[in-house]
């Protein structure tokens, strides 16, 4: 039982700081300090009211039991706050971190006060369970005799093989990269997720008996009709990584990359892992295109990396900075989040659509043409005659989305049937049109959240389990949409 009178006593929401700017953009270490357990986490839980409706846990993609946790970590019960935790979420460790919180912005106790710092509870419950050696392999009670790949070893995959592992199923994730972790381990920047987390996680499913294979792409190094010949389920898990392009005059001008090509080098660089591209932003005139996570990434990366400046466009007006008067909730908490790389530098140019990439004579990107948008006859973002200008620019990032998952080996070798965005199509228990394989995380939902890939990779677990043994008592946290 929560205190019923905490939300009373104290009033204000601790704020956790960043790290100071002036020293985070020196280094590629988390730009929150992560302090562990503060003398204000447990008074900050009992401001919990345990509302008889738990709006956070429906806002909550994996039904996360948010009330109990927080009267748990109210009473410092460390190890029963870990076994709640990690009743319904595989990867706290980094939903805590970078997860956008969609509770908080259905925390009741946010109508009238700032919201409970749920997310911050969820890390320290992780980090202390972490701490106090209570995060042990949970090896199956039973082993059976069924076989399952998971393709993808991204929150998805790692969620979804850890759930079968764990029922007893013999199950080997094979990735292409040459480490675990998808979008995790290179995609998602060091400074907002240390990649240790991932390691100390793989090392858990690996001593509870889960196979990885890292260097192995399906379709190429095996082919997709020999791996479900092989096993008796295959679980694609490989994600939406087909970038947007722009179809602009002078786009194969040198200098001019994906995100997703940027990225991933600069944090092999951190790590001193081989690159793909040799992408640097030292020294260059940057300009991101896209206002979104990525370019908000790209661009933390780009000051990290001492670029001459960096500008970000976005199509989009300005974001408001809080939430209107007429609509205090529930909303979506990312609209008002400014991030953590908007806070280092960088200039961000609103209603602004690129025209034409400029090249020099040997044929490298040295400028952007750019023009102003707003609603007019063509629509919300019709171009303003007289506004054209040329911003200089030897680095250009793309950072305008992404389409859907690569299929083309699947398409050829195991062909499922797609959906009209090109995502692959699943029933509502994951399953594609080909018997025995089944579809999670970004590769069937479209790039999403982390949150909603664990979510995902979860309860396709649950589907696969009952296709194999005619039915399941793993959890299922939602359908596949
Ligand atoms: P992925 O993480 O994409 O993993 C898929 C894996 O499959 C990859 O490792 C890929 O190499 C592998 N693969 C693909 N094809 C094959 C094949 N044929 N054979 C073998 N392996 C294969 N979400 C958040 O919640 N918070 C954030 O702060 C955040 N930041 C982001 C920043 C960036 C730059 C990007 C791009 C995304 C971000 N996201 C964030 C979104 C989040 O990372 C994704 O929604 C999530 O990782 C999707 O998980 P997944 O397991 O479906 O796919
Ligand atoms: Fe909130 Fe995200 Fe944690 Fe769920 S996973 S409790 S939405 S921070």
């Amino acid at each position: 039982m929560a205190d019923p009178r905490g939300f009373l006593k104290v009033r204000t929401r601790h704020e956790v700081e960043d790290r100071p700017v002036e020293q985070r953009v020196h280094d590629w270490n988390d730009v929150h300090a992560h302090e562990g357990l503060q003398p204000w986490t447990q008074e900050q839980a009992a401001r919990c009211m345990d509302c008889g409706t738990p709006f956070c846990m429906m806002g909550c993609p994996l039904g996360n039991i948010i009330p109990e946790w927080n009267d748990l970590v109210r009473q410092g019960r460390w190890r029963e706050a870990y076994n709640r935790l990690s009743m319904t979420n595989n990867l706290p460790e980094v939903t805590g971190r970078i997860c956008p919180a969609l509770c908080e912005s259905s925390c009741v106790l946010g109508i009238h006060q700032p919201p409970t710092m749920i997310r911050n509870d969820e890390v320290t419950i992780i980090d202390q369970a972490w701490e106090l050696d209570l995060v042990q392999p949970m090896a199956p009670q039973r082993i059976s005799d069924r076989t399952v790949a998971v393709v993808g070893s991204g929150p998805a995959g790692m969620a979804c093989a850890q759930q079968l592992t764990r029922s007893g199923h013999t199950v080997v994730v094979y990735e292409r990269d040459d480490a675990i972790g998808g979008l995790m381990r290179y995609g998602i920047p060091n400074f907002k997720l240390d990649k240790h987390l991932i390691d100390r996680r793989v090392a858990q499913m690996e001593a509870e008996g889960t196979v990885f294979r890292p260097n192995t792409e399906i379709g190429v190094d095996i082919f997709w009709d020999e791996l479900r010949d092989r096993y008796d389920a295959v679980v694609v898990a490989t994600g939406s990584t087909v970038a947007r392009d722009m179809d602009l005059p002078g786009r194969d001008l040198e200098g001019i990359h994906f995100a997703m090509e940027y990225l991933p080098d600069a944090t092999r660089r951190v790590y001193g892992v081989p690159e793909r591209h040799g992408i640097d932003a030292a020294g260059k005139h940057v300009v991101i295109i896209g206002g979104g996570d990525t370019g908000s990434d790209c661009l933390g990366t780009a000051i990290r990396q001492g670029a001459a400046d960096v500008t970000v466009l976005q199509i989009m007006p300005q974001e408001p900075a809080c939430r209107p008067d007429n609509q205090p909730w529930p909303t979506f908490a990312r609209l008002y989040q400014k991030t953590s790389s908007m806070q280092e530098g960088g200039t961000y140019l609103y209603n602004t659509d690129s025209v034409e990439f400029v090249g020099d004579e040997s044929g490298h990107v040295r400028g952007l043409k750019i023009v102003d948008v707003a609603p007019g006859e063509n629509g919300p973002f019709t171009r303003q005659s007289g506004t054209e200008r040329v911003i200089p620019a030897d680095l250009v990032l793309i950072s305008v989305g992404f389409l859907h998952p690569d299929t083309t080996t699947l398409e050829r070798q195991l062909p499922v049937d797609l959906d009209a965005r090109g995502n692959i199509a699943r029933d509502d228990a994951f399953a594609t049109s080909q018997d025995g394989v089944f579809a999670c995380g970004d590769a069937g939902r479209g790039q999403s959240l982390v949150v909603w890939a664990i979510a995902e990779g979860r309860s396709c677990a649950a589907a696969v389990d009952e296709y194999l043994t005619g039915s399941t008592e793993l959890p299922r946290a939602i359908v596949a949409s």
